[in-house]
């Protein structure tokens, strides 16, 4: 079932999703299973499943080092099927820009399209580890909203290249990403959020939010993108904060503020036994907050582990 058709049929009422990350490279899915099972019991209509980019690797070899390409952690559309069949829920593979060709992404989209999987996360993906900017991939897209044309293409039977006669077409639910604080290229939050629109009118059928601590910021963005014309469903992520160190990382890699309360808060634990607990608290708070006011979906973060994510959903569904 699409995302989107869940969330009619909750009629107002807030679900529970949250995200997972594939694990790395030859560790067993056992793990991963053993963090979702804590969170079935809240019944999340779909799970999310990111993908990697590609990244460099060197290679020693007589004093010389060779540079090769890997990635550290495949496997996202096997775990979407996996998850499904094991736990009966829909899964949303995250589908990138960034390291993949066109041809590449009509591939994956086939794929989905024979395990059942009928909804998508279109990204643009990050610049690659030790590259300052985002490349498009030769033969790639530049941009999320292409990629939303293209999986729209295909919704209406329209493939790359063949003019194949199409009996089964595709019929998925796309989700992009927006930024209640601004995606960190863009110039404005008011362009950021043209953007958005732009995706929403290639074809994307819901939006989930990056991590923002200060639901105000949420608030305000919503009310920003309807007054632009955007019309479909905005979902807020939430991460809760689970070590010191995140106080740095998060502002780092996502550009976000963390409210001066949270940082104190932080600032003041001994451990991160301790930081975890405040990060729940935190985060329960900020959930109750936003399930007031008639969120469609609270989508957690998870980052692999779930029991600070168990701990929170307890509190609030
Ligand atoms: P876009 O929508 O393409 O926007 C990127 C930037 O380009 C923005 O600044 C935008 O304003 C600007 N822009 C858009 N269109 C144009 C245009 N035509 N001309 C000029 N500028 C333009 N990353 C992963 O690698 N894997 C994941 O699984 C993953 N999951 C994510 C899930 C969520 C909910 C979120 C919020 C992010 C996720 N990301 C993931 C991170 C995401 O890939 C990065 O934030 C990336 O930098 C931008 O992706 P986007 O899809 O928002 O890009």
């Amino acid at each position: 079932m699409k995302v989107t058709d869940h969330i009619k049929k909750a009629n107002g009422k807030t679900l529970f999703s949250f995200e997972i990350i594939p694990p790395k490279k030859g560790k067993s899915i056992q793990e991963l299973y053993s963090n979702i099972d804590p969170l079935m019991e809240f019944k999340p209509p779909f799970i999310d499943v990111t993908t990697s980019r590609e990244e460099f690797i060197y290679i020693e070899k007589e004093g010389l080092f060779d540079r090769k390409i890997t990635r550290m952690r495949p496997g996202t559309l096997g775990i979407c099927a996996a998850i499904k069949h094991k736990y009966n829920v829909d899964t949303v593979p995250h589908v990138l820009c960034g390291g993949f060709t066109k041809e590449e992404t009509e591939y994956l989209l086939v794929d989905c399209h024979y395990l059942g999987i009928n909804n998508v996360m279109a990204l643009r993906g990050d610049a690659m580890k030790g590259e300052q900017y985002f490349k498009a991939t030769k033969g790639g897209h530049s941009f999320a909203t292409e990629l939303v044309a293209q999986i729209q293409d295909l919704n209406c039977g329209n493939y790359l290249h063949d003019g194949v006669t199409v009996d089964d077409k595709s019929d998925f639910c796309i989700g992009v990403a927006g930024y209640p604080e601004k995606h960190m290229e863009a110039p404005s939050l008011n362009t950021d959020l043209m953007r958005l629109k732009e995706k929403v009118d290639a074809g994307a059928d819901y939006v989930v939010t990056q991590m923002f601590f200060d639901n105000k910021k949420y608030f305000e963005f919503v009310e920003a993108a309807k007054n632009i014309g955007i019309n479909v469903p905005i979902i807020p992520g939430i991460k809760p904060l689970a070590v010191k160190r995140h106080l740095q990382l998060l502002p780092q890699v996502f550009k976000i503020d963390i409210p001066e309360n949270l940082i104190q808060a932080i600032d003041s634990c001994k451990d991160n036994k301790a930081v975890r607990q405040v990060g729940i608290e935190f985060a329960i708070e900020q959930s109750k907050e936003l399930l007031a006011a008639g969120v469609p979906v609270l989508h957690y973060y998870s980052m692999g582990k779930s029991s600070n994510i168990q701990q929170i959903a307890s509190a609030i569904f």
